[in-house]
């Protein structure tokens, strides 16, 4: 039996009707079992097309059709391919679907002449049978009338990749110095998950939100916190807010809101499957399998890269894994993050001393224009954030990897203190690992992350083999390390004179 010590008891103890533990099934055992001389790497034809796979079943939020169909998928894979261990971990998520709603309005006094402007209900807003109120342009909180709809017009955040090179990242790869000029939009406003929770504490009993983004629409999927908020809210597209806008111009505007979603709970699952390696300790590969929509980036393509490693160490010889490896596919990352609580919660001690490293992928990105208020990709990769532990090693090996592989556009990412001074943990499917095991966290930011546009020609094909490369390199490397002797290494940013990585300039 492979899985021993805590991870043992961790398993078993969650272990249901579902789980296979195909190292116990002597029918498991098949000739894929056997490894080969020379392992080979899913080329990138396997490894988009497995992409193109999970992306076409539909929209796979957490509880819908599709991404039950990617718990699947993914454990019937890893023991095709002779994991072992191969289980489905029940997580308790929050399911949720849009299923009607209008925006009608008129100006105060004529209901005449009511008409309905083009809405989108937000996530986790509150139903509403024929909520009315006076609509209030709200450009602060001062502005909000108690009782009222408040109107606000909400951006997403740019971010200036020089300032992030120079103020946070604490080494980058950008051979072409584009981050001396380049601008991100972050597919995040100020306010993260928080859009309309200001306005609704100060008061307002509905929320109209005018996506003020650089496309025009207004699919959103934000926020997915998995709280239900109080009082209802609807998003406009750009040219729908201008509409509205001129309207109120011109007087008091009146209006209804109709929402109707399904909010109920579900379970989902963390998919696991393992490898036995030559030391007792483990390397944990993960990412997390739901999406808003189709979510070709986020997270097919994650989901792809961790199937891409399984397939590659599976042909390994047991005594040439440097460690046992766990792969991971959480659940419910569009639900508050469940998955990964989950993991957390269920794993702490085993995560704590067993885990060497935990190297979470998501979204190999291409870099989105917009061409007629429409998302279009570039041939550009979004950059690349590494958020890593302040463990010299573990940031050695990262920028050896990302050298090796010309991951251009990368920056090595604190893993606290950012985006907000007082974050704990980084925004990304990994962020509660980084308080128990040493974390290398891939993941790119594109503006289109929460948007129905993530298909699959945003996805950064030719990244696919680099990356997977790179984290082969990552594995290899970790041969030999423990996980006490990576933790004992652990620094406090600026508490110290810290050199840069080895490979602070690639070798140049
Ligand atoms: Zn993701």
């Amino acid at each position: 039996m492979l899985i021993r010590h805590r991870m043992q008891a961790a398993l078993l103890a969650r272990a249901t009707a579902l789980t296979l533990a195909c190292a116990a099934v002597a029918a498991c055992a098949g000739p894929s079992q056997t490894p080969s001389a020379t392992p080979v790497l899913p080329d990138t034809r396997t490894i988009t097309a497995w992409i193109a796979e999970i992306e076409a079943q539909g929209i796979r939020r957490p509880g819908w059709a599709a991404d039950d169909w990617t718990e699947q998928w993914a454990a019937a894979k890893f023991r095709e391919w002779g994991l072992q261990d191969v289980l489905l971990d029940p997580i308790a998520v929050e399911r949720h679907e849009e299923q009607h709603w209008s925006l009608t309005v008129w100006p105060v006094g004529a209901p005449e002449h009511a008409t309905e402007i083009p809405s989108w209900p937000i996530p986790l807003s509150a139903n509403a049978d024929h909520l009315e109120g006076e609509l209030v342009l709200s450009p602060t909180l001062d502005d909000v009338k108690p009782g009222s709809i408040a109107v606000v017009e909400y951006p997403l955040m740019v971010m200036d990749q020089k300032t992030l090179r120079d103020d946070v990242a604490r080494w980058h790869h950008d051979p072409d110095n584009e981050f001396e000029t380049l601008q991100q939009v972050l597919p995040m406003g100020e306010r993260f998950q928080k859009v309309m929770d200001p306005e609704i504490a100060a008061g307002a009993i509905g929320y109209i939100g005018i996506l003020d983004f650089p496309w025009d629409d207004n699919r959103y999927y934000v926020p997915y916190d998995a709280k239900p908020r109080s009082a209802p809210g609807l998003y406009l597209s750009r040219s729908a807010g201008d509409r509205l806008l001129a309207m109120m111009r011109d007087g008091p505007v009146h209006a209804r809101i109709e929402h109707h979603s399904e909010r109920r709970r579900a379970t989902s699952h963390n998919v696991l499957a393992a490898l036995p390696g030559r030391s007792d300790e483990w390397i944990m590969i993960g990412s997390h399998h739901d999406g808003p929509w189709h979510s070709a980036v986020e997270d097919a393509s994650g989901v792809a890269l961790v199937m891409a490693q399984a397939r590659y160490w599976a042909q390994v010889p047991e005594s040439q894994r440097p460690h046992n490896l766990l792969f991971l596919l959480n659940g419910g990352h569009m639900s508050g993050g469940a998955g990964l609580h989950h993991m957390v919660d269920s794993r702490r001690e085993f995560l704590q001393s067993d885990v060497v490293a935990a190297i979470h992928l998501e979204h190999a990105a291409l870099e989105a224009t917009v061409v007629d208020g429409r998302l279009v990709p570039t041939d550009k990769p979004e950059p690349r954030w590494w958020f890593t532990s302040y463990i010299p090693q573990l940031e050695d090996i990262v920028a050896t990897a990302v050298c090796k592989q010309d991951l251009r556009r990368s920056l090595m990412m604190p893993p606290y203190g950012w985006p907000r001074p007082q974050a704990k943990h980084p925004p990304t499917d990994a962020a509660y690992f980084f308080s128990t095991t040493p974390v290398v966290s891939l993941l790119a930011a594109p503006m289109y992350l929460f948007d129905p546009a993530d298909r699959m020609n945003m996805v950064d094909v030719q990244a696919l083999e680099p990356i997977s490369r790179a984290v082969i390199d990552m594995v290899v490397a970790l041969d030999g390390v423990s996980a006490a002797e990576l933790r004992a290494a652990e620094y406090l940013p600026g508490s110290e004179d810290r050199r840069p990585p080895d490979a602070q300039d690639c070798g140049a």
